[in-house]
Formats: C-alpha cells, structure tokens, sequence
C-alpha cells in the first residue's frame, strides 16, 4: 500500500518503515501532523494512514479524525492508530474518530502486516463496488447518476461557459430488429467507444442515449466537434457475428451560461437533439437562443455538413 506515517519520534518512525517497506509498502514518514495530513491531502494515490505514538490518546484520535476526513467512497483510506495499550473506552472512542484499527506498541511487525493485507482487500472491493455503481456495465462510460454528480460539479467549478451535446443513435430499434440484441450491445460499445476520450466528461444516460460536457463553450467549436464525431460514427463499420454494420447518431448541441444549471443545459441540448431528429436524423442541431421558437423545434438551426467554404450553414428549423 501507499502508507502515510506520521511518527514524532524519529527511531520509532524508521523502524516501523522499515518494517512496512520491507513487507513491498511504499513509506512517507513525517514527524509533523500537519506536514503528513497535507501530503495525504495531496497524494490521492496514499491509502493508508498510521498514526505512532503521538503525546496522547486524545490527540491521536484528532489526527485520525482529520485523516477521515480526507476519505471518501472512491478514496479508501485505511487509517491505524499505534499507541501504547488503550482502556477499552478510549479504543472505543479511538475508532469512532475514524481509525479503522487500533494496534499496541510494541508493534508485532506479523500483526500489522496482516492488518494492512486485510485493509488492501477492503480497499480494492470499495473501489471495485464504486466503480460498478458509478459505470455502465456495457460501454464502461459513466452511468447516468454518476455523470450528473460529475457534471453537477463540473458547472459549479468551471467559471467558462461549457458546451453540452446529447447523442442518440438513429433507429437503434432496427440493429436489433434486424441482427439481434447482442449485435446491438455491439454497436451501443463502438458507439460509445467513439464519444469517449476526448478530455470531455461523457456519460450513457440510458438506452441508446449519450451525454457529453465539453469545457469549451465556444458554439463554432462544439459544432464542429459534434459534426467530427458524426462523421465518424457514420463512417465506422461495427463487425457483428454475421455482418458488419454501420450506424448513424443525431446529436444536439447547447452552449451554457457561466453558473448554468446542468438541467437547463442538458435540455437545451435535448431540444436540439429533438430537431435534428425531426429534420431528418444523422445531423447535428444546435440549440440558438436567438433563433426564433416554433412549435416542436424550439430555438434551433441545423448545420449542413459539406460546405465549399469548410464553415457549417446554418438553416434555421421553423
Ligand atoms: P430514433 O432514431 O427515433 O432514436 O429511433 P430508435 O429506434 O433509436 O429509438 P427507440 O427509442 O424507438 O428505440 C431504442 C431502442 O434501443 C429500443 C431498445 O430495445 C434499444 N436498447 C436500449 N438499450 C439497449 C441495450 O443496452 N442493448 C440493446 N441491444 N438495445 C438497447
Ligand atoms: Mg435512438
Ligand atoms: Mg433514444
């Protein structure tokens, strides 16, 4: 594990490094508290935190207490107080502050080497369940829940105004009509292989539907990302069992304001999605704050995709 130690006395911290790195653990020991809680603010990859011998109980408890607090369902921390023996009540009170063991000095080295393979375990299932929680099991993108936290906080600490684009891909219902249900699961896979990876937070917010929040919230430049992504969608031959398969998306594109509520975004980009299906599907729309509303095709253009210039046409839908 990657351990932060924090251990005022400086031969009672060598020992138990050397102890930990010899058993493969990789040490940052540190005489200060608050030097070692820092560090293991820092480190995000630290997931052990031993709290040796420190003046007191009470303050070793505070110590624990601040690790907690660092902790969080997709940070496991493992944190272990070493202290001389405890009364059962203060053991007691020790854990409730967030050690998750309490081991008495003088240290048996067997002890704490188990104590950390037990936590590494614990560890490695917390981050396996957060991971199956917080991702579609198909496509391996973010699963709708954990795409909204994401971007819910994406807005609140981007100052720029950001770029949303929905995806849907075009009469999905026919692949599996026509080739069956696993050469859709292939097909949503490509799909969703392409819209991953650009730097952007993507996410599979149901069926055959895609979300994607791009820092840039320049239209031009989310238009044209949007447009890239549907030529190539279109493009790709998707091999099924029997077959190869090629698929088209609509996507619908909205720019946000600075402090702009996901909801409010994503539903622009919804209204836009909506338009391009309408027109015609396989093309991109673009939410136009300015373009007037008409029944269905609300604040709307669409940009054709082979413009002699290189520059997207935009016609408004009305
Ligand atoms: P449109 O162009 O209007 O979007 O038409 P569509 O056929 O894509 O839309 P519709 O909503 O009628 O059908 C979506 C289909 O997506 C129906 C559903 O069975 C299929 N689907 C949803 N989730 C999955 C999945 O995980 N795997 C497979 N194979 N199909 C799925
Ligand atoms: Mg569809
Ligand atoms: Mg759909």
């Amino acid at each position: 594990m990657r351990v932060v130690l924090v251990a005022t006395q400086q031969p009672l911290r060598e020992s138990i490094a050397a102890i930990l790195e010899r058993a493969g653990h990789v040490v940052a020991g540190f005489a200060e508290t608050a030097s070692a809680l820092a560090y293991l603010k820092e480190d995000q990859a630290a997931n052990a935190f031993i709290v040796a011998g420190v003046e007191s109980a009470t303050a070793g408890m505070d110590i624990c207490r601040e690790g907690r607090l660092l902790a969080s369902f997709q940070r496991p921390i493992y944190i272990c107080l070493l202290s001389a023996p405890l009364s059962s009540d203060t053991m007691v009170e020790a854990l409730d502050c967030g050690a998750d063991d309490v081991l008495h000095l003088p240290l048996s080295p067997d002890e704490l080497h188990a104590r950390l393979r037990s936590a590494e375990r614990f560890n490695q299932m917390q981050l396996k369940m957060v991971e199956m929680a917080t991702h579609d099991g198909l496509t391996g993108m973010l699963n709708r829940p954990a795409f909204f936290e994401r971007a819910v906080k994406m807005c609140r600490e981007t100052t720029a105004p950001l770029a949303a684009i929905m995806v849907d891909i075009d009469h999905f219902k026919s692949i599996n009509d026509r080739f069956g249900h696993a050469a859709g699961d292939t097909a949503l896979r490509a799909v969703a292989q392409r819209l991953i990876g650009n730097g952007e937070l993507a996410g599979r917010l149901g069926g055959e539907e895609f979300a994607l929040l791009l820092p840039q919230g320049d239209p031009d430049d989310a238009w044209r990302a949007a447009e890239a992504l549907r030529g190539e969608i279109e493009a790709r031959e998707i091999a099924i069992e029997t077959a190869t398969v090629t698929v088209t998306c609509s996507f619908g594109v909205a720019i946000g304001a600075p402090g702009d509520d996901i909801d409010d975004l994503l539903r622009r980009a919804d209204a836009a999605l909506y338009v391009a299906k309408r027109a015609g599907r396989n093309l991109v729309a673009y939410f136009d704050p300015e373009t007037p509303d008409v029944p269905n095709r609300p604040n709307s253009v669409i940009r054709c995709h082979a413009e002699p210039d290189g520059l997207p046409l935009r016609r408004a839908v009305g």
